[in-house]
């Protein structure tokens, strides 16, 4: 970045809007419509949810790799393995996406690996419960699926928008994360309207069938998968939406199963 200037607080940079075309994006939608309409058509299973995320997710970051602005200025993707402060930020997911990671979470890890995981996302949800979405900014508390080493879990078929979070200065963010973890994201305006036109494509196409697509926070509705093993049934037989209880709201909603945090499983090792 030619301008190392630290972002104080959330926002876009004005940049040229010019580095990504309205044609890809376009694009870009046209598939996710494509790609929704033919899981859609034949019968629905959390395999296929989970391909069709990784399938979108590959596309779309064949795309955000760089960056060109008008003066022919490259922007490249700053984001790396472990660098974790965007989990910090409160993440919204819809029902099909849960389905999809969850999927693929339980596919890729050993069941102790998922143990020990699983742990951390209910002690990271119980610790959530106080705080509202600022205040647990400002706590640094990480999204359940942040591993130990700080990546994502379910990078490949991470929801819509953990990908749509692109830095392409990784100082900002660090920047962000030593001065109150304000919001350290220098996103590109049409970045970003590639993924809502995107993420809105894909959430419209599961609407339009009838499925809920109610905004759930995303370790509240981990946990509240967790606690509902009909959470299947519920929401693709019922089309009613399998987690009430991790519903996005304004204040931030936290599932609470009861556990008091000093029942709960030791943490797993750093
Ligand atoms: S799903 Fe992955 S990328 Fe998204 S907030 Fe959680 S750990 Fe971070």
């Amino acid at each position: 970045m030619s301008d190392n200037t630290p972002i104080p607080c959330g926002g876009f940079t004005p940049k040229p809007t010019d580095m990504l075309h309205p044609e890809q994006i376009d694009d870009l939608k046209g598939r996710a419509h494509q790609a929704v309409a033919q899981v859609l058509a034949d019968p629905l299973t959390p395999e296929r949810l989970a391909q069709l995320r990784q399938q979108v997710n590959t596309e779309i970051r064949s795309v955000v790799t760089t960056f060109h602005d008008h003066t022919n200025h490259v922007f490249r993707v700053a984001c790396a393995a472990g660098c974790n402060h965007c989990c910090t930020i409160p993440v919204s997911v819809r029902p099909h996406e849960v389905f999809a990671l969850m999927w693929w979470f339980e596919q890729t890890y050993t069941p102790e690996q998922q143990a020990v995981s699983l742990v951390t996302v209910r002690e990271r949800n119980h610790a959530m419960l106080s705080h509202t979405p600022q205040t647990r900014l400002a706590a640094g508390i990480l999204c359940g699926l942040n591993g130990p080493d700080g990546s994502c879990l379910v990078y490949p078929v991470q929801p819509m928008p953990c990908a749509q979070y692109t830095s392409f200065d990784v100082g900002k963010c660090r920047f962000a994360r030593n001065n109150g973890n304000q919001y350290p994201i220098d996103g590109v305006a049409n970045q970003y309207e590639m993924f809502q036109t995107v993420g809105n494509a894909t959430t419209q196409a599961f609407f339009n069938a009838g499925l809920p697509i109610d905004l759930l926070e995303i370790t509240a509705a981990i946990v509240a998968y967790l606690d509902t093993p009909d959470a299947w049934d519920i929401w693709y037989t019922q089309r009613r939406n399998p987690f009430p209880n991790a519903v996005w709201t304004l204040r931030g909603t936290w599932y609470d199963d009861g556990t008091p945090i000093a029942e709960q499983s030791p943490s797993p090792a750093a």
